[in-house]
């Protein structure tokens, strides 16, 4: 029974990964999910600055709890036509040039057009550029190459691409027979499938949780304020769902759920940690409790905003975090059960 929650999570979270989706430009992804939460029975919300927010339902109204998982991405802008038809281009949140290069992706015009691009190093062939290893790779000494016939700014022109156009990275996401997943933008669309899987739990069970439970599908979080807005009345608690961090010193693996005890903002409300330990210890799930160095999330957001609330973090276990991201089935199925033994 549960094999097919986490089955229903991987393909969602795919099919939200193949929507560009970088910090500015969500608005495809939110149609999808308003689609997708109204075929699972709901009424979702569109909010003002663009997430989706949606009342799962549950008893004490005046206690309830939001569920907060972001469906915006890392990507970048065009910030710069050169002269020989090529693209400097700003990051969207916290892209990293050392793992965008070589990264083919799409250059997407006021007018709608798509156009194919790759983001390479300036002067990128080694049989040229005798600097190429030594070149510090940053957003100056990257750049969009497009595949098209473009050697000056009138060509740029003759195309409609223009500063302040959209650059999304391809996700190349892969799912392995061994049930790894592998994709850009796990952080933070493999939560997003999670709550959806969630959703359709509540639904299909026809369970009531305990405390009315709200899902908020934010859209800024990576330029952080995504859930700073929009936290429905009577809600006292927010649980962020968002990429758990793996790596050394941390106790956390893929195949986990982490249960983040502070970030670099500071501590998460001691009552919820404790609760949620308590819930993964009483059901014997692959758990870990960790700090995580250099982190923010939107619960945080919603805390530096000025809600009076208490505040979580847990997600699924994430490698190489905002690089080519990898996480387990077995880390979305722990993180879907913590829910399900948290909220009741
Ligand atoms: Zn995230």
């Amino acid at each position: 029974m549960k094999k097919s929650y986490v089955d229903y999570i991987i393909e969602e979270t795919q099919k939200i990964l193949a929507i560009d989706s970088p910090s500015g430009y969500t608005q495809n992804v939110a149609d999808y999910l308003m689609k997708e939460y109204r075929k699972l029975g709901y009424e979702p919300l569109q909010t003002v600055k663009g997430g989706v927010l949606v009342k799962l339902g549950g008893k004490e109204e005046d206690n309830a709890i939001l569920l907060e998982a972001h469906a915006d991405t890392l990507g970048a802008m065009v910030c710069e036509r050169k002269g020989n038809g090529r693209l400097k281009m700003t990051p969207l949140g916290g892209m990293n040039p050392n793992n965008a290069e070589t990264e083919n992706c799409r250059v997407i015009t006021k007018s709608g057009k798509v156009y194919s691009a790759t983001c390479q190093l300036v002067n990128a062939s080694i049989h040229v550029n005798g600097e190429y290893n030594e070149t510090k790779r940053t957003w100056d000494t990257v750049e969009a190459v497009l595949d098209e016939p473009v050697s000056s700014v009138e060509d740029l022109n003759q195309l409609g691409i223009h500063n302040g156009d959209i650059v999304c990275f391809d996700p190349r996401t892969t799912v392995t027979e061994s049930g790894y997943i592998k994709s850009r933008f796990l952080d933070d669309k493999l939560s997003v499938g999670i709550l959806l899987g969630y959703a359709r739990y509540l639904k299909k069970e026809k369970v009531t949780p305990k405390r009315c439970v709200y899902q908020h599908i934010t859209v800024y979080e990576e330029v952080g304020h995504g859930a700073s807005a929009t936290v429905p009345e009577g809600v006292t608690e927010i649980l962020s769902v968002d990429m758990g961090c793996v790596g050394e010193g941390l106790e956390c693996d893929e195949r986990m759920v982490s249960i983040c005890a502070k970030d670099s903002r500071g501590p998460y409300n001691y009552g919820v940690v404790s609760a949620l330990v308590k819930a993964a210890q009483e059901k014997k799930l692959n758990y870990a409790v960790d700090v995580y160095p250099y982190y923010g999330s939107d619960a945080e957001a919603a805390l530096t905003a000025g809600h009076d609330v208490r505040h979580g973090l847990i997600g699924p276990g994430v490698y190489a975090s905002h690089g080519y991201e990898r996480s387990h089935r077995d880390g979305v199925k722990n993180t879907l059960e913590l829910l399900q033994a948290y909220l009741g």
